[in-house]
Parts: C-alpha cells; structure tokens; sequence
C-alpha cells in the first residue's frame, strides 16, 4: 500500500452504503406512518434482540448510559448504597452509579483480560468490608455505606470473568448488572453449567448501547436493557416512560429515555448482520495476532479459553505508546485510546478521594495500551500495512538506542 494511504479508525460509512435501501425503507416508513415513538417496530425489535441475547425481556431505551441507569435502579440500587466496579471503563458506567444516588467503589483490573479481577473482588469483600452484626448488611469500611451490587464491564468486546463474579454475588447477596454496552453477541462459558452464555444474559440485568461506533449501532443514539426478571422488565419499561404503565397513570416518577421507532427499525435490519460483523472482527483480530505477534515490546489481547469475545475494539500494549501513536498518526492511521485516564483519577471523582497508585494496574495499562483500527470491513492489506508501521517503529526506536 502507498504510504498516503489512510486508514481510519472505524468505518461508519459503507455498512450504510451496503444497507442503503434497506435504510431507507426505515425512514419513508416512519415518514409516512407517523409513528415515531413506540409502536410494533420497536417491539419487534425488542424481541429480536432478546433471543439474539438468550434471555426473556428487552426493553429499548435511549442510550447505553439509560439502559445502565434503569437497570440499577430497577434492581433496587438506591442513595447511599455503594456500588462496586472498575476504574478501566468509560464514564458512563459510573456516571449511572452516580445517578441513582450510589457511590461507585474500584476493583482493579486483571492485566492480561483488561477486565475485572475475580480474585482482587474476593479479596476486597473479605478485608475491605464486614457484615453488620444487627442488619446483617455488607458495608463498605471505605464509604462506610451498604454494599449492594458489582457492575462487571465486558471491555472491548470480551466478557469479565462471570462465573467467580456471580459465585462472590451470590455468597454476598449482591446484584449483578453486566455492562454489555460493548459486548454484543460476546459469549462466556460457564463450566458448572458446562455451556456458553451470551452477554447480557448472566446478571440479573445487563446494559447495551446501541451508539454508532458499536457493534451494533443505530443511526443515532440507542440502547436496550435486557434481563430474564419480569419484574425489573416491567420497571424499566416504566422508567423510559416517566413511571407509566398506561398514559397519564404515574406510578413513579420516571424519565423520558425511550428508543425512537426508527432507530429501532434501522437495528432490526443491522441484527441480522451482527453474527457476521462479529465474525469478521474476530477474523480481523487474528489476522493482528498473526502479524504482530512476534514484534519485540507489543502485547496482543489475551483471549482466555473461556470467551469468545467480538472485538469491539484491538487493543495492543506498548511502553512507547505515545511515540507509537504520534508514529501512526504521521502516517495517517487512526488509533485510539480506551482509555487514557482511569476513572479514580478523573476530576469527576475527587470527591471518592482515590489517589494514584491505588489501582495499579489500571494506571500502567491505561498509559501503555493502544486500540487500533477495527471494523467488520477491514482489509488484510490495511492490517499489513498497520503491522509494518509498527515493525519499522520498533526497529527505528531500537535503533535510536543502541
Ligand atoms: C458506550 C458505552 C456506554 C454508554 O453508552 P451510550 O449509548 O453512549 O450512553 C457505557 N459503558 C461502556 C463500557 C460503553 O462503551
């Protein structure tokens, strides 16, 4: 490939192009139709999606950060209660914490799955908390508050560890909300069980978005909740639409976060593409493995025998991310980072009062890793072209050394 050749981070454009008239059918149909909000597509759409997920219920919603805010309040998280999660996430998983009035509390991250740490989880619930002898309450010795659920993340596509997750949740009667929102179609496999389980479909509720940069990406902003529990099924359903069950009947105050009808349209066409999508990831991630699999200082993503992860994003490690990434974007390759500052260090949660070192693996991996060009449409020549860059990178750095 020429040396001019760009290659972006994702491709928003031709899976559109591909599906136009498809698309387009969407919209005259809700044009001409006037339905906009609610109605059989969205419902469809919601049925569809909870057998692609294996699990009873899907209520469509406005966002990822919706779907995660609804779940934890239909799942009985309230003010003052703490909720554990990771501090490698984006924002939104914490902000939804914030949101019901809980305080997010960090476990630190395993450093080869970039996931929550089973064993630090353990750990954490056996000395950093203790059950009060009157109520019989887990309390937090840290926030001195009710500890109450864990909001594992399925990072870049590959689902926590789920099996010790939900044993610890079950000797400690918490509630579990997985957060799916990037982790479409993602499979773990249970071995008590002795089968593979979807994301979304472990916890006793999961969140997804439906961003466009997501596996499965509307046309603007989505997301849905999924759960096998009617009856947080039947709360959410209330919440998206400020607390009623019939029109003008609040049961509750609520919120205005529901999925508009032709987004809903535009995912049912997209579901029946994402086994494929997610297949070409998973094909593109091993083409990377492949090729950058001996380069001396990078790390290709660990991929335990007991997932089968969909890649939303390929994150590599390297002590020289930064000069990498300016190399790479000399050389007009997009890249990203996912994510740069770890959630205990951002400004927004001084108030926890975490300082630097406290998640140490958190902090080294979020200075070192690199997501690089990802999509379902990604040609091996661009790969191969990514992989020289980062051969002549390292020989360059090596020799700038010695
Ligand atoms: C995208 C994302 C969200 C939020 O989804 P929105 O639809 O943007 O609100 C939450 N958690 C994770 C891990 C995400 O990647």
């Amino acid at each position: 490939m020429s040396n001019n050749t760009r290659i972006p981070f994702v491709d928003l454009i031709t899976p559109h192009l591909e599906l136009k008239e498809e698309l387009g059918a969407i919209f005259e149909k809700a044009l001409s139709s006037g339905r906009f909000i609610g109605g059989p597509v969205v419902e469809e759409f919601e049925t569809e999606f909870a057998k692609y997920c294996g699990v009873k219920y899907c209520i469509g919603v406005a966002s990822g950060t919706d779907a995660l805010r609804f779940a934890l309040i239909a799942a009985g998280i309230k003010k003052d209660d703490t909720v554990i999660t990771v501090p490698n996430s984006f924002i939104a998983t914490t902000e939804a914490i914030s949101q019901t009035g809980a305080l997010p509390e960090f476990i630190d991250i395993n450093e080869r799955t970039y996931n929550m740490d089973s064993e630090k989880l353990r750990e954490y619930l056996e000395t950093q908390c203790y059950i009060d002898n009157d109520t019989g309450r887990l309390i937090s010795k840290r926030t001195g508050r009710d500890v109450t659920s864990i909001v594992p993340v399925h990072l870049y596509g590959q689902t926590a560890d789920m099996e010790p997750i939900l044993e610890l949740a079950g000797k400690y009667n918490l509630v579990v909300i997985e957060d799916a929102c990037q982790a479409h179609g993602a499979e773990y496999f249970f071995k008590k069980e002795d089968q593979w389980r979807k994301a979304g479909s472990m916890g006793l509720a999961a969140a997804f978005s439906f961003y466009p940069g997501k596996n499965l990406g509307a046309c603007g902003e989505g997301g849905a909740v999924t759960t096998n529990d009617e009856e947080v099924a039947r709360k959410v359903r209330m919440f998206r639409d400020h607390g009623q069950a019939k029109k003008y009947i609040h049961e509750m105050e609520g919120y205005n976060g529901r999925l508009d009808a032709i987004q809903a349209g535009i995912l049912r066409v997209k579901l029946r593409h994402i086994s494929q999508w997610n297949e070409d990831r998973r094909r593109n991630a091993y083409l990377y493995n492949e090729l950058l699999g001996g380069i001396d200082g990078i790390i290709t993503p660990y991929e335990p025998s007991w997932t089968k992860p969909v890649y939303h994003l390929y994150v590599i490690r390297t002590k020289n991310r930064d000069e990498l990434q300016r190399y790479f974007s000399e050389n007009h390759i997009a890249t990203g980072l996912h994510y740069p500052i770890p959630l205990h260090l951002q400004k927004a949660y001084e108030r926890l009062g975490y300082r630097k070192g406290d998640f140490p693996v958190s902090e080294r991996v979020a200075s070192e890793i690199l997501s690089l060009p990802m999509y379902p449409g990604l040609r091996p020549e661009q790969q191969s072209h990514v992989a020289e860059k980062i051969k002549e990178f390292v020989l360059n750095s090596t020799l700038n050394v010695s």
